[in-house]
């Protein structure tokens, strides 16, 4: 079996970067007006407030946004590994479009001309979109997902696909068949997973946005591990179409930001109702961009008791408590839920999850779709094995398995029937807690960053990674985590703020109270200082 070394692929998609210069400015000036290098480091650095600000008032333009951006991912993507393929000419051309509708006089979309860069695992018309698979390695998608539609008709830049884990299997971005990806905090530390590549390219400041994907946490958990927001919406807010499934009941994608009105902006151009897909529900999409600005009165912030038990890392504790504190001082009431149902909310997720995953990745056997092995053998069993034996990882492999076990005859009622009841009782916990308080907060993670390597050979203490965030996907909630601290090794910890269904605005504004405070979405990596 010989299989493409990602070593290849890593410096074929580095070369398609190759023509920026080091210092951030393309070699050839694209906008022609010979702006000094320095540029980069304020532009890639600005708020978003202010990013915008100078784009609208056209101070500066689409082109040098997106190149400096492109001049950080030059710069910095050696050492973290966030992009699978980053087109600079696309990109620019992107841009240049953007800039012509500005100078003609015509309206620009709500993200005017943003960098946005996207998780691998959303299809866009033109661009590989492996899903971190040797699988999908040579798929290109002759379409594009809703989500990046509606990029395009707000007036993204579309800058670059992420790395992320196998199917969006995988808490710390190591199961990407192309290489992890690394923490800009500690490049000897993991991002956190799925959405590796996304988190660490915002928290590095090589794009100011990004999509993700969040079947159990993995917006959440790497955008608390990277110090960013990360924000899942309700289950049927966003449109799956064009999302490469993993588990269909499970999967929304999201935005990750520098700060919450980059995530607001970002929620609000993905948002609302698509005739293709079956669970995108019609509600109206408030202006979250607009709305999160204003502070909530008479917050009732509830405390899940469960989420601050054993196995909480003592400084992570601290840093979550004091942002209650800072709640309360905003005139915040604190009160303690319970949701007793969360212990079982790892084991619930990984039976529905695995199930669904088993179904969804069926499709993948060379023929309908995927890699086809050059080892056909002699029948088409054995083409089947061999094309599903070479395109999967270990981990997606683990889970095809355990998906289909439980789904067989004679396992189903006590396993995957057993967990959906289960799953029905840990929504149910969340229904009666949202009786008596309006949000519930508490850690996205138990640890801040763990070292590459560290839970590779132990499946069971990856998983309990979500430990957290987990339950917001089997409940269809949202959920938003934030930057609040770091440790004293200097790593970021996050907040996780979750509200009943629909009510991505009150979450926003809620996040955006305690962001007011604070700076901690101001500190950056070093490695980020450019
Ligand atoms: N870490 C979880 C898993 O491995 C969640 C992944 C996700 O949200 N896509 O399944």
């Amino acid at each position: 079996m010989t299989l493409p070394a990602s070593s290849d692929h890593r410096r074929q998609e580095l070369n398609r970067v190759g023509q920026v210069d080091v210092s951030g400015t393309a070699k050839t000036d694209p906008t022609g007006q010979g702006k000094d290098k320095f540029v980069t480091a304020s532009l890639t650095t600005l708020t978003f407030a202010e990013l915008l600000k100078r784009l609208n008032s056209r101070d500066i333009s689409t082109v040098e946004v997106t190149d400096a951006y492109l001049g950080a991912i030059h710069k910095l993507d050696e050492r973290v590994h966030a992009f699978l393929h980053v087109d600079r000419d696309d990109a620019i051309r992107q841009a240049e479009a953007i800039d012509q509708k500005r100078a003609s006089g015509q309206p620009v979309g709500l993200l005017g001309g943003l960098p946005v860069a996207v998780k691998d695992v959303l299809c866009t018309q033109g661009q590989p979109t492996t899903c971190g698979s040797l699988m999908l390695k040579k798929y290109v998608p002759p379409y594009d997902a809703h989500a990046i539609t509606r990029l395009r008709q707000a007036d993204a830049v579309l800058i670059g696909r992420t790395n992320m884990d196998e199917f969006a299997m995988g808490s710390s971005g190591e199961n990407s068949a192309y290489g992890p990806t690394r923490n800009p905090w500690d490049t000897d530390r993991i991002p956190g997973g799925s959405s590796s590549g996304s988190a660490a390219a915002v928290a590095a400041r090589m794009s100011p946005l990004a999509l993700g994907s969040d079947t159990g946490g993995s917006i959440r958990q790497p955008a608390g591990l990277c110090g960013i927001v990360g924000m899942k919406p309700t289950y049927g807010r966003v449109s799956r179409y064009g999302l490469v499934a993993y588990a269909s009941s499970l999967d929304q994608i999201g935005p990750l930001a520098t700060d919450v009105h980059g995530a607001a902006l970002l929620l609000e151009a993905i948002s609302g109702h698509d005739a293709r897909d079956s669970t995108s529900v019609r509600q109206p999409v408030p202006a979250f961009s607009q709305s999160f600005e204003q502070p909530l009165a008479g917050l009732r912030i509830g405390v899940p008791v469960e989420h601050f038990a054993e196995g909480l890392d003592a400084e992570i504790e601290k840093s979550v408590r004091n942002a209650l504190a800072v709640y309360q001082s905003l005139g915040a009431e604190l009160k303690d839920v319970r949701l007793p149902h969360s212990k079982y909310a790892i084991a619930t997720y990984y039976l529905v999850a695995t199930s669904e995953a088993s179904s969804n990745l069926a499709r993948y056997d060379g023929v309908h779709y995927g890699h086809r092995s050059e080892q056909s053998g002699n029948s088409l069993v054995e083409m089947y094995e061999a094309s599903r034996g070479e395109g999967f990882g270990a981990e997606v492999k683990r889970r095809i398995m355990l998906g289909v076990f439980s789904l067989s005859t004679g396992y189903a009622d006590k396993f995957y029937t057993k967990a959906l009841q289960v799953r029905r009782l840990i929504r149910s916990d969340f229904d009666v807690a949202f009786e008596q308080v309006d949000v519930i907060a508490g850690p996205v993670t138990p640890t801040a960053a763990f070292k590459l390597g560290e839970k590779t050979s132990d499946p069971l203490a990856m998983y309990l990674s979500d430990i957290y965030t987990i339950s917001a996907n089997l409940a269809g909630l949202p959920g938003v985590s934030i930057p609040c601290g770091l440790t004293s090794s200097q790593l970021p910890i996050g907040l996780q703020l979750l509200a009943p269904p629909f009510e991505e605005d009150r979450l926003l504004r809620a996040a955006r109270m305690y962001e007011r405070e604070t700076d901690w979405h101001r500190r950056l990596p070093p490695l980020a200082g450019h």
